[in-house]
């Protein structure tokens, strides 16, 4: 995976103009920030005008500043960033002064550490209520479904006619279905946080996983009257893992069937990039009113969150769809994003690569 600093705190002399040499992001090994973390060590360098291979330390040199030392930023054993010191006088190598830096720079380490447990301990109490309230209202629901049903099909069955017999277990399997679908989803949370949900590439066929989703969902489309239109080649090979695939296709579309009103038109499209590097996949729907309120769209990825427009319809769901799928196409080494468009409904834009992603670091 290839690891971008953020430049946390910057501090130079008055009056000095650092230009572009202020970056706000580097990639692992990219410039003296990024070569201290991928190394993990301290970097002295005497003479930036000297370090030709570094676009950065010319930059630098270009700005007046000519000595340059790093130390690695560590909580435990794992290098977490680089605390960077940049002069304007060639200097040798100084122990003392290197020393110096790794003891602040230790001192970092462990004011980050500490920050990040406490930030773990709010995010974990936040997951907790959050958990909570969906065994409490999600969970409960379904669960008493199944239980009223099959009481009342067990009093009643002997003057049951048949088609009655039919709807309650239809009704049972239903809440069960829900059920099932919520504990599927929370393993798949659960392995997410564990950073264990597997992925396992293989050819596969993106066309065929479309046309499997829309298959598995037409008894639901066809009982709310939804148009289901797909425009992809006849096939669309790529390497990748087509369960989980399948499972970002089941789930976005079942979405868009949730939560389109009774009608509308859901819209699939897939399409390589002219060099075969990329697809681009899309999921559109003509859903409620405006599609996801401006306030909620930020938030939607972020694990059980539900938009106003489902809360206020009372429309069944954990919040935890998006999450996972947010993570399998990631994970595959591409992106999804939630499109902006006039017209009422929702579009998810996907970019998948069609080879296994090689992410080198610069
Ligand atoms: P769930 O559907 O189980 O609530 P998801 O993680 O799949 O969970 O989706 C999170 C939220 O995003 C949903 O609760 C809903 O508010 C919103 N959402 C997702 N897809 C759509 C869509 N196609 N149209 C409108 N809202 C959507």
């Amino acid at each position: 995976m290839r690891h971008v600093l953020l430049c946390a705190a910057r501090h130079a002399a008055p009056g000095r103009r650092l230009g572009r040499f202020a970056l706000d992001e580097l990639g692992s090994g990219a410039g003296l920030p990024g070569r201290v973390y991928q190394q993990g060590h301290p970097l002295w360098i005497r003479d930036l005008a000297a370090d030709t291979a570094s676009l950065r330390s010319r930059a630098a040199a270009r700005i007046g500043l000519h000595v340059a030392v790093g130390v690695p930023i560590n909580t435990g054993a794992r290098s977490i960033g680089a605390l960077c010191v940049y002069g304007d006088r060639i200097e040798d190598p100084e122990d003392s002064l290197t020393t110096l830096l790794v003891g602040v720079a230790a001192q970092v380490g462990q004011y980050l550490e500490r920050r990040r447990a406490e930030e773990l301990t709010i995010e974990l109490a936040r997951t907790k209520d959050e958990f909570l309230a969906l065994v409490t209202h999600e969970l409960r629901n379904p669960l008493a479904v199944i239980t009223s049903t099959a009481s009342l099909l067990e009093e009643e069955l002997d003057g049951l006619l048949d088609a009655d017999q039919r709807h309650y277990v239809h009704t049972i399997l239903r809440g069960a279905g829900r059920l099932s679908v919520m504990a599927d989803d929370l393993l798949d949370l659960a392995q997410l946080e564990s950073g264990h949900l597997a992925i396992d590439p293989a050819p596969s066929d993106l066309a065929a996983i479309v046309e499997h989703a829309v298959a598995a969902i037409a008894a639901q489309t066809a009982e709310k009257t939804l148009t289901v239109t797909v425009d992809t080649p006849p096939r669309l090979d790529l390497y990748a893992d087509s369960n989980r695939l399948q499972q970002v296709a089941d789930n976005l579309l079942s979405n868009a069937v949730k939560y389109t009103p009774a009608g509308g038109t859901i819209t699939i499209t897939a399409t390589t990039d002219p060099d075969q590097a990329w697809i681009t996949w899309t999921f559109t729907d003509t859903g409620i009113g405006i599609g996801i309120p401006a306030a909620d769209r930020p938030h939607l990825f972020r694990r059980f969150y539900r938009a106003s427009t489902a809360l206020d319809r009372r429309i069944p769901g954990t919040g935890l769809g998006l999450v996972i799928t947010r993570t399998i196409i990631e994970r595959h080494g591409g992106t999804i994003t939630l499109a902006n468009h006039n017209a009422p409904g929702t579009t998810f834009h996907i970019r998948i690569p069609t080879e296994p992603h090689i992410t080198t670091d610069p």
